[in-house]
Order: structure tokens, then sequence, then C-alpha cells
């Protein structure tokens, strides 16, 4: 061979211009590493379901005709990091140039550029070819540490590519439907959720692998994968959301429920989400590929997918992905280490098993053991909301994140953990933070109704913990919240309470963290 390309387990991207040509010359090299497996601890199925689709798109690519080596845990075991063992296949091959596409996380991007450079023979990275926005135009659009919001950019994506657009006017007259997008589910609303469309993918050699490697993992697997590892189950899943979810996408986006899981229904978890981050995050679908089939989905549907339905998922995924990955790139490396409101507790033991009398954090946490999922507002405001309540360190927080979820890379993760969820790049993602009472959970979902706290109370023995964590957030950090216009109101609420309330809730909120293990 005289050219070594490496394809990351996240770049599994069929229609990259790299395989319109098939050449006896080139190697494609796919391979399962030990690295990636290590630099934090995964659930099982995110593991399982990279390997699983790596293995997938190897063969593949066979198929088509291309010259690939696909090596396992197994083969790539003497090479602790990738660089030795490209190393080790340029000189076995007597490989003659190395290319690359660039990796989206900042830690590899640096790791294959060192390497490129000091090879002595040529090399190239190239675009994934992926993204709405290119690499080389990020800049244009964000600024380091400068604060940015999602409307703006949105609309300016919109526009640029053609999106939702009736010449230079949005589609219905209106940019942003989000205030018809906050329904709670009711009890009769809970009988018409689908049962999500799942896959069985056997996945029981990979998962022995990660045993025999000793590979530390968390969560459940099953040896039948649910999530899809291919480009066709990418899109079968697709067509399953326009036809059973996206009618009522927006309109439930926000809510949670406990209760179908309480009557023994398997779709609590998955409600009207696409689940269709870890195709999208492997790049096994592109997202013009996912807005051009909801849109046409849309057009199809005579009336039965609203435009508040159709918008809300749109702005997803051409605004806030593009736009968490803009950030991630403006502000990386030093995004990995700010923490605006001075963090530093350890999470609670907890979030591993999902063993905690609160409810709400117990589904949050059980589901994305037993699925390596939560959806959006489980993210932000249960298990997100609870680590800035209780002042948990970011690189703990994020670390959770990194290793529990699915679709969970860090170019997509940090920016929403660190930035969106724990306010600690001090506003460059979001313009507050997303703090919230047990109120709000009350007011999405039914969680509180069948938890042992009660949610309506404050310094009670059995109060809820996240409504004097809340006050005692807000007071800890009272120079930020009463001088953001966003906060400002609630937090001249606080100060309208007597002196005695105050110490009152204070004092619970003290006791919440000093046995924080207990909750
Ligand atoms: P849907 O609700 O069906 O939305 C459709 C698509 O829109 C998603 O697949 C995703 O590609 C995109 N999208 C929606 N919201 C966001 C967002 N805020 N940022 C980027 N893309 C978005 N998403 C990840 O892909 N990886 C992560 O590691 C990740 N970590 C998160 C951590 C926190 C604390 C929070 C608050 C959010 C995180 N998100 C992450 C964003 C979002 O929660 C997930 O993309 C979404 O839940 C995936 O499920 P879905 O495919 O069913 O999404
Ligand atoms: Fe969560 Fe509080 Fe409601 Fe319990 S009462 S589910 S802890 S918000």
């Amino acid at each position: 061979y005289k050219t070594l390309r490496l394809i990351l387990g996240d770049q599994l991207n069929a229609s990259h211009s790299w395989f319109k040509q098939q050449d006896e010359q080139t190697l494609y090299l796919i391979a399962e590493l030990h690295q990636e497996t290590c630099y934090t601890v995964h659930h099982r199925q995110k593991i399982a379901a990279f390997f699983a689709a790596m293995q997938q798109f190897a063969f593949a690519l066979q198929t088509a005709g291309h010259q690939v080596a696909h090596l396992t845990l197994d083969d790539t075991k003497p090479f602790k990091e990738l660089p030795a063992l490209l190393d080790h296949l340029i000189e076995s091959y007597s490989i003659q140039r190395f290319e690359y596409q660039l990796p989206d996380e900042y830690r590899l991007r640096e790791q294959l550029a060192n390497f490129s450079e000091s090879l002595p023979l040529n090399s190239a990275a190239y675009s994934t070819e992926h993204f709405y926005l290119p690499d080389e135009e990020i800049g244009k659009y964000f600024q380091a540490s400068k604060s940015h919001r999602l409307e703006n950019f949105y609309r300016k994506m919109r526009l640029r590519f053609d999106v939702l657009m009736d010449k230079e006017v949005p589609l219905g007259g209106k940019w942003n439907y989000d205030a018809n997008n906050r329904n709670k589910l009711k009890t009769d609303d809970l009988a018409n959720v689908p049962a999500p469309l799942l896959f069985s993918n056997d996945v029981t050699s990979i998962l022995e692998r990660i045993d025999k490697h000793k590979i530390s993992t968390i969560g459940h697997s099953y040896t039948q994968l649910l999530w899809p590892v291919n480009r066709k189950q990418a899109t079968q899943l697709l067509s399953f959301f326009c036809e059973q979810c996206l009618p009522r996408f927006g309109q439930f986006q926000d809510s949670m429920t406990g209760k179908l899981s309480l009557l023994g229904k398997d779709n609590g978890w998955s409600l009207y989400h696409s689940r269709i981050s870890f195709a999208l995050n492997a790049k096994i679908i592109s997202p013009q590929y996912v807005v051009k089939t909801a849109i046409e989905a849309f057009e199809r549907s005579e009336g039965r997918i609203d435009i508040s339905q159709i918008e809300g998922f749109v702005r997803q995924i051409i605004g806030w992905r593009e736009f968490i990955r803009g950030v991630y790139w403006a502000n990386m490396p030093d995004y990995a280490s700010l923490n605006a409101l001075e963090a530093k507790r350890q999470l609670p033991s907890w979030f591993w098993t999902g063993d905690t009398k609160m409810n709400c954090l117990q589904h949050a946490i059980k589901q994305s053991l037993d699925y390596a999922y939560a959806h959006h507002i489980q993210r932000l405001m249960v298990t997100g909301n609870f680590c800035l309540l209780a002042g948990v360190d970011p690189t703990f927080v994020d670390d959770w994140y990194l290793g529990i979820y699915i679709d969970a890379i860090e170019w997509v993760e940090m920016p929403n953990t660190r930035g969106m969820s724990q306010f600690a790049d001090g506003g460059i993602v979001g313009s507050k933070a997303y703090a919230a009472s047990g109120n709000y959970i009350n007011k999405m979902s039914d969680y509180c109704s069948d938890c042992l706290y009660k949610v309506n109370k404050t310094t009670e023995d059995q109060a809820c913990p996240l409504n004097s964590l809340y006050w005692h957030f807000m007071d800890k950090h009272q120079h930020q919240m009463g001088n953001n216009p966003r906060t400002k109101m609630v937090f001249s609420s606080w100060l309208k309470k007597s002196e005695q309330q105050r110490i009152e809730v204070l004092n619970k909120a003290k006791h919440c963290l000093d046995d924080i293990e207990n909750l």
C-alpha cells in the first residue's frame, strides 16, 4: 500500500468523498483502540455501539471494494496509544503517505497533528464533510471567551442553508415556536406515547472483548444492542421518528414521566425523542439528511405535523448542535478548566447506582444506566440541575456525562455540561444558570407525586431537597444572580423573605449537603 487512511470510530460517513473511488494502493484503518476505551469510564452500551458500528462500516467498505484493516482490541493490545499503532503499520506496509479526517475532539486533533508533524512522510488532514458549518468558517461566527446566543446563530444558519424559509422570511412567519412547545404529559396523553423502535444487534463477542481486556465500564449491557449501528438502521429509526414522534416532538420535548415505567411499559425513557444522536455523532447519518427527511415528512403530512414541531426539531440540529460545536472549537483547550462558580464538591456515589430517594434523580440516573440515554431535559434540569445546586466540580460532572451517554463525545458533551448546565463558562453558552427548584420538575413531570419528598415544602422534615438547595445556590451566588437580568427577579424574592426564614432555608440546605450521600 502507498497510502494509509485512518477512520476514527466517530467518522463512519459512507458518503465521504474518500470513498468515491476504489484504490488498491490505499489501506483504510478502522481500529478498536485501548486509548479510546479508557480516557473516561464509558457506558458498556456506548463502547459496544461504537465497536459494532465500526465493524459494520469496515464490512461495508470492504464490500464496496476498498482495502480495509479492521483491528480489534486483541490486535491493538500491544499499542497503548494510537501513534504507536500507526508507526507500526506505516513500517510494516512501507506506507508513503498518511491521511486522516480532522477529529472533532481536541485531544485527538492534537495527538494526530503532533503525530503527522513528527512523520518523515507526507500527510494530510481532511474535513469529515459532516457538519453544516465547515471547520474553517467556525471563526467567523464564534470567538474565544465571548458570549454567543443560539438565536442569532440559528437564524443565520436557516437563511444561509435555506431551511424552512420562504425566501428571506421564516416559514409560518416566526423563527421560533418554543412557546408552543412546553407541555406536560397528562395522564390521558400517556396512552399515546409510542413504543420505541429498538434494534437487536448481537454484540456478544464485543462484550466478551471488553471483559477480556479488563476495560472498566458503567451501566448495563444487553447482548442484543438496541442502538442503530449502520446506515440502514439509522434511516429506519429516523423514519420511525418522523412517522410516530415528530407530530408531538416539540409539544412534549421538555416533559418527563415516571408513570409509564410504573405501569410496566418500556416507553417512558424515549417519549417523542428521535434517539438519533448516536447515529449522528458517529456520522453514520448526516445532519443534512436528518433535516431534509424531517422536513419532507412535515410537507407530506397535510397538517398532521405542525410548524412548531418541525421548527423545534430543526432548531436542535442546525441550531444547537452546530452552535455547541462552534463554542467548543472557539474556546478549547481553556474551556475544559473553566469553573466560574468555583464549584468543588464530589459527585455523590448514587450517580453510579441511581439509589437515591429523590424520584426525579432516581429515574434519570437508573434510565441512563439502563439505556445509556436520557433526554435533554433530564440531562439539563434533573441531573445537571442537581449538580449545579449542590456545587459539584464541573470536571466531575463532565466526566460522568462523557462516560454515561451513548452520544457523548467531548465536543458536544462539554459545552452542554460545563456551559449550559453548570454555568461554569460564566455565560458563553447560555445567558443564565439553569437553576430550578422542585417546582420546575413538578411542572414538567409526574415524578413528584410518587416521591418520598414533598415538593411544596422547603424546610420541613420531608421537604424536597431541591427547594432549599435552590435558595442556597441563589444566596451563595448572589452577585451573579442578582445582577443577571434573567435571574434578578427571582433573587429579589429571596431578599423579600425574613431573615429568620432565610436562616432556616440555608440551614436545611446545609443539612442536605452534609447528608448528600443519603438524599
Ligand atoms: P432529540 O431530542 O430527538 O433532538 C434531536 C437532535 O438534536 C439530537 O439527536 C442532537 O443531535 C440535537 N441536539 C438537541 N439538543 C442539542 C444540544 N443541546 N446540543 C447538541 N445537539 C443537540 N448531546 C450529544 O449529542 N452528546 C452529548 O454528550 C450531550 N451531552 C449533554 C449534556 C447535557 C448536560 C445536556 C443538557 C445536553 C447534552 N446533549 C448532548 C444534548 C442533548 O441532550 C442530546 O443531544 C439529546 O438528548 C440526544 O437525544 P435525541 O437524539 O433523542 O435528541
Ligand atoms: Fe424530585 Fe423533589 Fe419532586 Fe422528589 S419532590 S421528584 S426530589 S422535585
